[in-house]
């Protein structure tokens, strides 16, 4: 059978080709990995491949690669790959094993997230998706991830927000935490056995290229500041969203843009910036000055309830204001999901009964999540042992106990669905570099239903990748890792080596973290939960002007050769401030409400996102020009062959 993915990544009138294969759907996967060129087991060691990021989607493609047989170099720039922000997930994962016998299936999973992400997402990729879910199950359980089981000894589901069949699966609240120390122990297992050559506290700053194909990395070593090249036959990117270009937000307070971001200079188009998912259920900011949120698991859904006073006046504790006087906003609006609709419903609710003056809490920034209900329905104990963990993180944060007082939640800046561009095979269109997990863009559309992300990203690095890199890697048999004395190494050292003097010398007066906290106001208020094209016009010429600030007055403190966290910070606002910008321009392109992106302009008369097919059915990729012109905007068309595009509705 004919694959399409030989055909040219960007076609002559500039569109872009994603590749997806010929025949019916649910074929498309299995004939793909037939028609993919294969590299003999004898032939995998002869192949380097670098893997920058060490998350699940990098843990679990550097294992299986390296048990295929290829040499594996990884990268991460945390003390031990155990600190990927992986480890926060809470909730669950998705598969569409179908356990509780309530009407699952592959092609409901993947139905209901190409609808969850409110049809702008890639049919063929989102069905693989949901195909190899199952198989990851199966792999994690077999590593000894303690999932949570039922009292038969099946594994147990739960259900999360967007879906009306229970799929997720999950170890209490830790599930991130318990399936990265299995792909963790994986690819340790292959660092033990000289497969995996493992660089921690190793930062990538650049991607070198030689005739336009991807070819190495330039790393600096945190601890001592080494500049260093590392070459390979392919170099996959596997580091994480960029959600903390707002600040605050439920990441880790490293996550950064960096990787994908120096990627795109080089060529990468950074695919449907704009889309970033606003989680429902975070713990509302506490006073102007606070650095970091923290996420109340979407799982937390499935027994509280979620409501605010109906009288904006209201000052009595939530337990006495009697049921008639409590606003369900979710399940009165939406009764047939309730509490259960997707993040991206949930917290623009949320938010408008909070700007309507009904929200709770000193500062009225929050709704109740109640779980007095569930407490006398199930007993304490059932729900302690259910969400145990989060309810104590919960009474640590804020000093209420949720047994006795709902907990207060409000959305924040939690997924982002955009990311560098891929193809089928998770390449990039530079040839020889590949993306995987929330770095790249590829599965989700404008909404990341919620346990889809470990789903994505596991899939990726246990059953995708190590096919379909194959495609590129065979006609290179023969030959070498470029050497890294090779000019284009020596320039990217250089570059790198002179953006850092850069900052080290400008000797301004304020600290990288003030830049990235009145940057993170700007795109919070004009490019978060609502935009408008006046609030995005201001927002990039603001942007802009900080920009200009930051380069004439950052203070970099300490030395080059040294631990120096101001300087690595220095380099991620820097790329949050390119990113911004390009985050406002895809928002103000793109006309539409759809999923996380809201357009005030493009709503229905009930308020809910509305989409324009006609002209935006497209995934939109921009090509970076340099720093005075403004980006090309590259289309993937959308083409849906086997569901229809509806008005979304959860009522
Ligand atoms: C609080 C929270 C809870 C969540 N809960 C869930 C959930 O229950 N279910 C779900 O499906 N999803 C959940 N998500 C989303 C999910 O956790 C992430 O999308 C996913 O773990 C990302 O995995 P990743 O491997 O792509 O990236 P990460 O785990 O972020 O790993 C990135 C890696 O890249 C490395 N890196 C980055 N840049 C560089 C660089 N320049 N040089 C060297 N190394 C670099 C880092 O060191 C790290 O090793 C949650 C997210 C948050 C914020």
């Amino acid at each position: 059978m004919a694959t399409t993915t030989e055909a040219p990544t960007v076609n002559p009138d500039g569109t872009l080709n994603g590749h997806s294969p010929e025949g019916p759907l649910a074929e498309k996967w299995d004939n793909h990995k037939f028609n993919v060129k294969l590299v003999n087991p004898a032939n995998k060691r002869k192949f380097k491949i670098i893997i920058v990021g060490t998350g699940l989607a990098g843990a679990s493609a550097a294992a299986t690669l390296a048990e295929l047989g290829y040499e594996v170099e990884a990268f991460t720039f945390h003390d031990t790959p155990r600190r990927a922000h992986s480890i926060a997930a809470q909730g669950g994962i998705n598969a569409a094993k179908n356990y509780q016998n309530d009407g699952d299936s592959t092609y409901r999973l993947f139905y209901d997230t190409i609808k969850g992400g409110d049809y702008r997402g890639r049919e063929a990729n989102t069905y693989r998706l949901a195909q190899v879910s199952t198989n990851i199950i199966d792999q994690m359980a077999a590593q000894g991830v303690p999932f949570a089981r039922e009292y038969g000894g099946l594994l147990a589901n739960r259900s999360f927000g967007g879906a009306q069949v229970s799929r997720t699966f999950y170890a209490r609240g830790q599930t991130g935490q318990q399936l990265l120390l299995g792909a963790y122990q994986q690819m340790m297992r292959m660092v033990g056995i000289g497969k995996v050559k493992l660089h921690t506290r190793s930062e990538m700053l650049e991607l070198v290229m030689k005739d336009g194909e991807a070819c190495g990395i330039v790393t600096r070593n945190l601890v001592t500041g080494q500049i260093e090249s590392h070459s390979g036959h392919a170099v996959v990117l596997c580091t994480g969203g960029y959600g903390n270009v707002f600040y605050l937000s439920t990441n880790a307070m490293s996550c950064n843009v960096t990787a994908a971001w120096r990627a795109h200079r080089k060529g990468a188009f950074f695919a449907n910036p704009s889309y970033t998912q606003i989680h429902p259920t975070c713990i509302p900011a506490a006073d102007e000055f606070q650095s970091k949120l923290t996420l109340m698991s979407e799982s937390l859904r499935n027994d509280g309830r979620i409501w605010v006073p109906r009288s904006p006046d209201e000052t009595r504790s939530a337990d006495q204001v009697p049921d008639a006087e409590r606003y369900y906003f979710l399940e009165e609006k939406y009764p047939a999901f309730g509490n259960l609709v997707p993040r991206d419903v949930a917290s623009r609710n949320a938010k408008t009964v909070v700007d309507q003056g009904m929200g709770v809490g000193p500062l009225k920034n929050g709704v109740y999540l109640d779980f007095a209900d569930a407490i006398q329905r199930d007993g304490a104990d059932t729900i302690e042992a259910k969400y145990g963990n989060l309810i104590q993180m919960y009474e640590r944060i804020t000093g209420e106990d949720p047994y006795t007082t709902p907990m207060r939640i409000y959305p924040a800046t939690h997924y982002t669905m955009g990311g560098l561009w891929v193809d089928y095979n998770l390449q990039t269109n530079v040839p020889g570099l590949y993306c995987c997990g929330e770095a790249n863009f590829s599965d989700h559309g404008a909404n990341r239903l919620g346990a889809s992300a470990l789903m994505q990203g596991l899939a990726d690095g246990y059953f995708v990748l190590p096919y379909t890199i194959g495609n590129s890697l065979a006609p290179k048999l023969g030959t070498a890792p470029l050497p890294t004395d090779d000019e284009v190494f020596v320039e990217a050292e250089n570059d790198v080596k002179e953006r850092i003097a850069r900052f080290m010398n400008i000797g301004g007066t304020k600290s990288p973290d003030y830049f990235h906290r009145e940057l993170g106001k700007l795109v919070w208020n004009y490019i978060g939960m609502e935009r408008d094209q006046n609030g995005l016009e201001k927002a990039i010429s603001e942007i802009r002007a900080l920009r200009d600030e930051f380069w004439k007055d950052l203070r970099v403190l300490g030395n080059t050769d040294t631990l120096n966290s101001s300087l690595e910070k220095a380099g991620r606002v820097s790329d949050f401030f390119e990113l911004g910008e390009l985050m406002a321009r895809d928002a103000l392109d793109r006309a539409e409400s759809c999923g996380g992106h809201f357009r005030a302009e493009s709503q229905t008369p009930e308020g809910e996102a509305l989409r324009d097919d006609e002209n935006f059915a497209h995934v939109s990729a921009w090509e970076w020009v340099d720093m005075d012109t403004p980006w090309i905007k590259h289309k993937e068309e959308l083409v849906f062959e086997e569901v229809e595009l509806t008005q979304r509705s959860y009522k």
